[in-house]
C-alpha cells in the first residue's frame, strides 16, 4: 500500500496552522515510493521562508546556520537571496563558497576551531570570527592576523525546548579582559553574540537573554570598545505540533525587544537555521513492524525504518517531537512507543510521553514525518548497523 490512495484523509487531517495543500514536498511523497528513508525538501518553501524572516528581521542580517541543512542546492537558493553564512568548519566554508556565497558574507561561528581552518578561511578572505576564551584569539591572532572578532556569551535562563549546554560562550565576567585582549593582540574587537537556545517558542522568552546581554554591549562600549556587531544567534522556531508565531511576527517582535535595549546597533546578524528549514522538508519513511510486548501490553510498538542513528537524532529526551501523518489518519487511535530499526537500545523516539497513533496501522504503511527539514539529514549517521543514512531529494 503507498500513500498515494491516503493522501486526502492525509490533508484534511493537517492542522491548520500549517498548509500542506501548496507544499511541493507533500504533494511529492505522496505520488513517489521510496526505497529508503527521504528528506523531500523544497526550494520554494526556504525561499519563501527565508522572505518572511528577512521581512520580520528589517536591518539585521541573515547568516544561515549551514549545519541545519547543508544541502547544495538549500545553500545555492539562500546565496541567490543575498542570505549570509554561519559556518563551523572548512568543509562547511567550501560549500558555501562553492555555492556562490562571497567570503564577506561567511562568518566563521565556531568557538572551537582548527588552527589551519582559521589559516584557510583567512586566506579566502574571511574576515568574522567568533571566540570565546584567551587561547581561541590567541589562535586567531596567530592565523588571520587583523580579523574582527565576536565574543560568545554563556546565556542563563534559556526557555527554548532544545537549549544548549554550557559548551558555548564565556562567563560574562571573562568579557571586558577578552575585548581588551583582542584589541591588544591586533584583532578588531568588532562585537557579541549569544544563542537563547534552539525552537525557542515564543519571542517573550528572548527577554530575560536581552536583559542579560544588553548591560554587557552598553559596558563594552562605555570602556571604549567600539562594537559593531551584535549577532543574536539562532532559535527562530519551527512547528512540531505545537502553535507558534507566523516568523514575520515572531522575528520582528524579537528585533522590537531588541531595540528597546541596546538601541541603534550598526551591524545586526541573526543566524536562524532551524526557523528557516525545518518546515521546508518532510521525511517519506515506512512502517516496519508493530508488536505488543505482552497479550495485555497497552501500548502497541511501532517500528519506523528510521531512527536515531539514521537523521531523527533530535528524539533525544523526546524533545522535538515530530509529527506524523499515516494512511489511517482520522481513524481510532491508541497509544504506541516509537522505535528505529537499528539493534541498539536506545535507538527509541518517543516512550515517556507514547504518541497516538491509528489501531489500523502495520508493518509496509508509508508515513510521512513532518517538518524535518533541519537536523536531519546532517545528524544523520552514514549507515549505522547497516541500515541506509537518510536520502535527500531537493526539489
Ligand atoms: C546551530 C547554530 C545556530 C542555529 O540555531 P537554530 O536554533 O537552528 O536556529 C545559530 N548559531 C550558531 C552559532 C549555531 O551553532
Amino acid at each position: 500500500m503507498t500513500m498515494n490512495a491516503s493522501v486526502p484523509g492525509a490533508l484534511s487531517a493537517a492542522p491548520s496552522a500549517f498548509s500542506y495543500v501548496a507544499d511541493p514536498a507533500v504533494a511529492y511523497i505522496a505520488a513517489n515510493d521510496f526505497d529508503r528513508p527521504t528528506l523531500v525538501i523544497s526550494r520554494a518553501k526556504v525561499a519563501a521562508q527565508y522572505d518572511e524572516l528577512s521581512a520580520g528581521l528589517g536591518q539585521a542580517h541573515i547568516h544561515y546556520a549551514v549545519k541545519s541543512n547543508p544541502a547544495p542546492e538549500v545553500i545555492r537558493t539562500l546565496v541567490r537571496k543575498g542570505s549570509g553564512f554561519d559556518c563551523a568548519s572548512r568543509g562547511e566554508i567550501e560549500l558555501c563558497l562553492a555555492q556562490g556565497a562571497k567570503p564577506s558574507d561567511i562568518s566563521f561561528g565556531n568557538t572551537i576551531k582548527r588552527a589551519a581552518d582559521i589559516a584557510f578561511a583567512h586566506s579566502v578572505g574571511i574576515t568574522l570570527f567568533a571566540a570565546d576564551c584567551e587561547a581561541e584569539l590567541e589562535k586567531i591572532a596567530r592565523h588571520a592576523p587583523g580579523a574582527r572578532v565576536y565574543i560568545r556569551l554563556i546565556v542563563e535562563n534559556s526557555l527554548a525546548d532544545w537549549p544548549l549546554s554550557r559548551k558555548f560562550g564565556c562567563a560574562e565576567s571573562l568579557l571586558p579582559s577578552l575585548l581588551d585582549l583582542a584589541r591588544d593582540l591586533g584583532l578588531v574587537a568588532y562585537g557579541l553574540s549569544f544563542h537563547v537556545g534552539s525552537q525557542t517558542r515564543k519571542p517573550e522568552f528572548w527577554i530575560p537573554v536581552l536583559d542579560q546581554v544588553a548591560p554587557l554591549w552598553h559596558a563594552a562600549r562605555a570602556a571604549g570598545h567600539d562594537l559593531q556587531l551584535l549577532n543574536i544567534g539562532g532559535g527562530f522556531p519551527a512547528y512540531y505540533g505545537q502553535s507558534i508565531e507566523a516568523p514575520r511576527r515572531y522575528a520582528a517582535s524579537v528585533v522590537r525587544a531588541v531595540a528597546a535595549r541596546f538601541g541603534s546597533v550598526p551591524h545586526l546578524m541573526a543566524e536562524p537555521g532551524r526557523g528557516l528549514v525545518a518546515e521546508a522538508g518532510h521525511i517519506a519513511a515506512e512502517v516496519l513492524l508493530v508488536s505488543r510486548k505482552s497479550a495485555d501490553d497497552l501500548h502497541r510498538w511501532v517500528y519506523l525504518d528510521i531512527g536515531r542513528f539514521s537523521g531523527l537524532a533530535e528524539t533525544e529526551g523526546e524533545a522535538i517531537r515530530y509529527q506524523l501523518t499515516t494512511p489511517h489518519d482520522g481513524e481510532e487511535t491508541g497509544p504506541c512507543v516509537l522505535a528505529g530499526p537499528s539493534c541498539d537500545s536506545v535507538d527509541i523516539l518517543y516512550e515517556k510521553r507514547p504518541v497516538q497513533l491509528p489501531v489500523s496501522l502495520r508493518d509496509g504503511d508509508k508515513v510521512m514525518i513532518r517538518c524535518c527539514g533541519a537536523y536531519t539529514s546532517s545528524y544523520s549517521s552514514v549507515g549505522f548497523n547497516g541500515f541506509p543514512p537518510l536520502d535527500v531529494i531537493v526539489l
